[in-house]
């Protein structure tokens, strides 16, 4: 019998309800980005929506800066298919014109909201509008007081100000609020997120913040979500890159994949090659990536340069390419050894072989 690790026992949440998405109480993990375009240029910004739902975006953050920001803010909720949070900054006025406008949630700073009577009218909003609230902290931003408390951002400040606008919420009888505690410091990032999940049953958004360009970030906000995850933390997951937003979901799934959690479209399985391989394994990879990038279903495909590994990687994978030498390459279906091609084929086999044969078999997850 094949080895498979324990499942995580996820945390206890409160559940939300994002739109049509449904966040904490143990629904899936949903993968979340935010758009990069300028918020008055609908087009744009609703394409780019666009690139982030092909790739399985969950839900959509937008930044609205300005007042004037709204009116396209609310083009852009009308011309999206997945749920679309206003992004708060600095004006409370402006989270409130954004719940009248159609928002699927609000996120706010409390540390640059302002007063508490401006926190307050917020609450008021979303609650007549029925929307749900993350609470987002961020290390750079606390209010000036947990500073002179602590000396410096720390995971027990970052705590304080998410229970302390929690508190608040509590107040007007407001309970639809998740929370995220985001520093750009891994270990600091962490430990905020350890301790305020002892703290709360609110649903958890994680995220490394101003985690890097595409491969530091990627290493950074994958060590920090899955050390969350693998403690049975968070509830949604955004991870943050200096790139094209729709790296963020690929890395984001990607991530859940690993863990066992949640899993959207091929599994791509590959040897790091060296020089026995009777391949072109980083071109046949690169192939696959964009011939199979519309598929859903939950796949296993393994390119593996030669027969040192190959046979055993077949063994687990729905089809499998493993080089074979003389220029030739075999393949594998279901751990079945079904022929012999020119290595030159292989990418196309392989999407040929998962359309005609394997699609629709297993179902998404
Ligand atoms: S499978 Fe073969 S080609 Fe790939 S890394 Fe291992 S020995 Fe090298």
């Amino acid at each position: 019998m094949e080895w498979s690790p324990a499942p995580i026992e996820r945390r206890k949440s409160k559940q939300i309800k994002v739109g049509s998405v449904l966040v904490g109480g143990l629904a899936p993990i949903s993968v979340q980005s935010m758009t990069s375009t300028d918020t008055m240029n609908v087009a744009e910004t609703l394409s780019q929506i666009k690139s982030l739902e092909n790739a399985g975006a969950d839900i959509v953050r937008v930044t609205v800066p300005t007042l004037e920001a709204v009116e396209p803010f609310a083009k852009i909720v009308k011309g999206s298919e997945v749920p679309i949070v206003a992004d708060i900054h600095f004006d409370y006025r402006i989270a409130i014109e954004c719940a009248k406008k159609g928002a699927s949630a609000l996120r706010i700073n409390p540390g640059n909201i302002g007063s508490q009577e401006k926190i307050d009218a917020v609450c008021a909003a979303a609650k007549d509008y029925g929307l749900p609230i993350r609470v987002g902290v961020n290390a750079g931003s606390l209010d000036k007081d947990l500073i002179k408390k602590y000396g410096a951002p720390c995971p027990d400040a970052m705590v304080e100000a998410a229970l302390r606008a929690a508190a608040t919420l509590d107040e007007h009888e407001f309970y639809d609020y998740a929370f995220s505690v985001k520093a750009s410091e891994l270990n600091l990032c962490v430990e905020a997120y350890e301790k305020l999940a002892k703290k709360t049953d609110a649903p958890l958004h994680l995220g490394i913040t101003e985690a890097g360009g595409l491969t530091g970030g990627t290493v950074l906000s994958s060590i920090g979500i899955s050390w969350l995850l693998k403690q049975g933390i968070g509830d949604t997951i955004r991870v943050s890159l200096a790139a094209d937003p729709v790296n963020e979901i690929k890395v984001g799934f990607a991530i859940l994949k690993s863990m066992h959690l949640r899993s959207l479209g091929v599994d791509l399985v590959a040897c790091p090659t060296c020089g026995r391989r009777g391949i072109d394994v980083v071109n046949i990879v690169s192939d696959l990536e964009k011939r199979l990038q519309d598929i859903k279903d939950n796949l296993k495909v393994a390119v593996m340069g030669c027969v040192v590994n190959g046979p055993g990687e077949a063994k687990h994978a729905d089809v499998a390419v493993c080089g074979a030498g003389n220029g030739m390459a075999l393949v594998y279906e279901r751990g079945q050894l079904v022929g012999k091609i020119p290595n030159t084929e292989c990418a196309q086999v392989i999407e040929q072989r998962i359309r005609n044969n394997l699609l629709n078999l297993k179902g998404n997850s």
